[in-house]
C-alpha cells in the first residue's frame, strides 16, 4: 500500500445519502433530494462530468433515449429540461409499428390522446449534462467522480462504503444507481433472475433521403424488431437513430458489412419507407440482456434505475422506469424526513419497493411477450398478431389506452411526475 492509499484508508467522509452511480437515474434522484435541502453525495467511477458546453453540438451522439410526456414533466420540474431544449431534444408526434412478415400495421398519433407529442428523442449525453448542471447549482449536493466504489458494510444503521483508492464513505441510506451490472448490487448479495432476450442491439445515427416528419418506426423482421428514431438536427428532419435487435450471428454479419452494404441492408428491411439511406457514424452494439433484482432494498439500501432492472429496449422504456424509481423514492424519503422517521428507515423503503415493483415487473414481462409473439415462426401466432395489429388500429378506445400506457401515464405518478 502506498502512503497516500493508507493515508485515504483514515479519510472517512459523511453524509445523509450517498447516490452511487450519478447516470441519468442516480442524478435525477440527487438533484430531487437536493432540491429538498437533503445533503447528498453523488459517487461515480467516469473520470470527469460532460463537458456541458460539448454536448449536442455536430452530429447526433449515438446513445439516444425516447423520452416519455412523464420525464420530460420531472426534467423539467428539475429546471433540466430548458436546458436540454437549448441543446437538441427532439419530439416526435406520430409512431408506426408494422410486421415484417406480413401485413398488420398500427398508427399511434398525439392528437388522439390531445398530446402535441407522443415524446422526444435526446441523447443521453444532453439528458445527463443537463442534471449535472442542476446538480453543480444545488448547495447540498456533492458531486465526486473517478470515485469507483468496491466495498459496503452495515454497523449500527450505518453504511460504510470503501472505494477503490481506500477512502471511505458513510451515510445512513445508501442507493445503488450503479447500472445494470451493479456492482453494488452484487457487494451487497443481493440476487438478480437474469436471462440473455438472445438479442444484440446495433445502434447507429443515418440521414435518410425522405424526412422522418416526426414519426418513430418499428418493424418487426423474424430475427428481432428495428427502430428509426426521428431526430432533428439544426431544423433538418432527415435524420434518425437506428436500433436494431437481432441474434448475435446476424449481428455479426450485419456488423462485417460496409457503410453502404449497412445502409442498403437497414433499407431493404425498413422496406425502402424513408428512401436512400446513409450511416453517419461507426455502428455501435450492445449485448439486451433482461435482468430484475430480486429485492429492490436492504438494510440501508435502495437500488433504482438499472441498477433494480434492465429491460429490452424495443418500447423505449428503461430510463424512463428508473425516472419513476427515483422521483418515487424520493418522495418517499422527503415525506419520511419531514415527518422526523430517519433516512434509511426499512417501512420508507419498503413503499418504494411496493409502488415500484409491479410497474417494472409488468413492463419486463410485455417485453418479453412482444418478443416472443413477434419473434414467432408459427404460421398461426403471424396470423393473430397481423390480424391482431390491424383489428387494434381500427379499435381507437384501446389504442387510447396504449398510448398512454407508453406515454408513462399509469398508475399512481408521484407528485413531480404529475
Ligand atoms: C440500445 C439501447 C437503447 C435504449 N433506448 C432507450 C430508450 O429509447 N428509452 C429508454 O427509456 N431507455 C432506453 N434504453 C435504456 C437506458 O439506456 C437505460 O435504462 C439507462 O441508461 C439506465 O440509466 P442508469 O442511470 O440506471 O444507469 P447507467 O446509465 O448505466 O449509469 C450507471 C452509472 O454508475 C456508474 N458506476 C458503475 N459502477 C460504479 C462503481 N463501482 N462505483 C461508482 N460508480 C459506478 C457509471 O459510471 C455510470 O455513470 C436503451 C438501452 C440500450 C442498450
Amino acid at each position: 500500500m502506498t502512503a497516500d492509499e493508507e493515508l485515504r484508508m483514515d479519510e472517512t467522509t459523511q453524509d445523509e445519502v450517498i447516490v452511487v452511480g450519478g447516470g441519468m437515474v442516480g442524478a435525477a434522484l440527487a438533484a430531487l433530494l437536493g432540491e429538498a435541502g437533503i445533503s447528498v453525495t453523488v459517487l461515480d467511477a467516469r473520470p470527469a462530468p460532460l463537458a456541458s458546453d460539448e454536448v449536442g453540438r455536430g452530429l447526433p451522439a449515438p446513445r439516444v433515449s425516447a423520452l416519455t410526456p412523464v420525464s420530460q414533466r420531472l426534467l423539467t420540474h428539475l429546471g433540466a429540461w430548458s436546458w436540454m431544449a437549448e441543446r437538441r431534444v427532439s419530439p416526435y408526434q406520430g409512431m408506426r409499428v408494422w410486421d415484417g412478415e406480413g401485413s398488420g400495421e398500427i398508427a399511434f398519433e398525439a392528437v388522439d390522446i390531445g398530446l402535441r407529442e407522443l415524446g422526444h428523442i435526446v441523447e443521453n449525453d444532453i439528458v445527463l449534462a443537463g442534471l449535472e448542471t442542476r446538480l453543480a447549482a444545488l448547495p447540498s449536493v456533492t458531486q465526486r467522480y473517478g470515485a469507483r466504489v468496491s466495498g459496503i458494510a452495515r454497523e449500527d444503521e450505518t453504511q460504510t462504503l470503501t472505494l477503490d483508492d481506500g477512502s471511505r464513505w458513510t451515510a445512513p441510506l445508501v442507493v445503488a444507481a450503479d447500472g445494470a451490472r451493479s456492482p453494488l448490487r452484487r457487494l451487497a448479495g443481493i440476487e438478480v433472475r437474469e436471462h440473455d432476450t438472445g438479442h444484440v442491439a446495433l445502434v447507429t445515427t443515418l440521414r435518410c433521403e425522405q424526412a422522418h416528419g416526426g414519426v418513430a418506426r418499428q418493424v418487426f423482421l423474424p430475427d428481432g424488431p428495428l427502430a428509426f428514431l426521428p431526430l432533428r438536427v439544426d431544423e433538418d428532419d432527415h435524420h434518425c437513430s437506428i436500433v436494431w435487435s437481432t441474434r448475435p450471428e446476424h449481428a455479426e454479419k450485419l456488423l462485417a458489412l460496409s457503410p453502404e452494404a449497412f445502409a442498403q441492408a437497414l433499407g431493404d428491411a425498413m422496406e425502402g419507407r424513408l428512401g436512400k439511406l446513409d450511416v453517419l457514424d461507426k455502428v455501435h452494439h450492445f449485448p439486451l440482456t433482461q435482468r430484475h433484482a430480486r429485492d429492490y432494498t436492504a438494510p440501508g439500501l435502495a437500488l433504482i434505475g438499472d441498477a433494480a432492472h434492465s429491460i429490452h429496449p424495443l418500447a423505449g422504456q428503461g430510463v424512463n422506469l428508473g425516472f419513476l424509481d427515483a422521483a418515487v423514492l424520493a418522495e418517499e424519503i422527503i415525506h419520511a424526513r419531514q415527518r422526523g422517521v430517519a433516512l434509511g428507515d426499512a417501512r420508507t423503503l419498503a413503499r418504494y419497493a411496493r409502488r415500484r415493483r409491479g410497474d417494472n415487473a409488468a413492463m419486463l414481462a410485455l417485453m418479453d411477450g412482444f418478443r416472443l409473439l413477434f419473434g414467432a415462426r408459427h404460421p398461426a401466432l403471424r396470423l393473430i398478431r397481423n390480424v391482431g395489429l390491424s383489428s387494434t388500429d381500427k379499435l381507437m378506445p384501446l389504442k387510447r389506452i396504449m398510448i398512454r400506457q407508453a406515454a408513462g401515464e399509469r398508475g399512481e405518478l408521484p407528485a413531480v411526475c404529475r
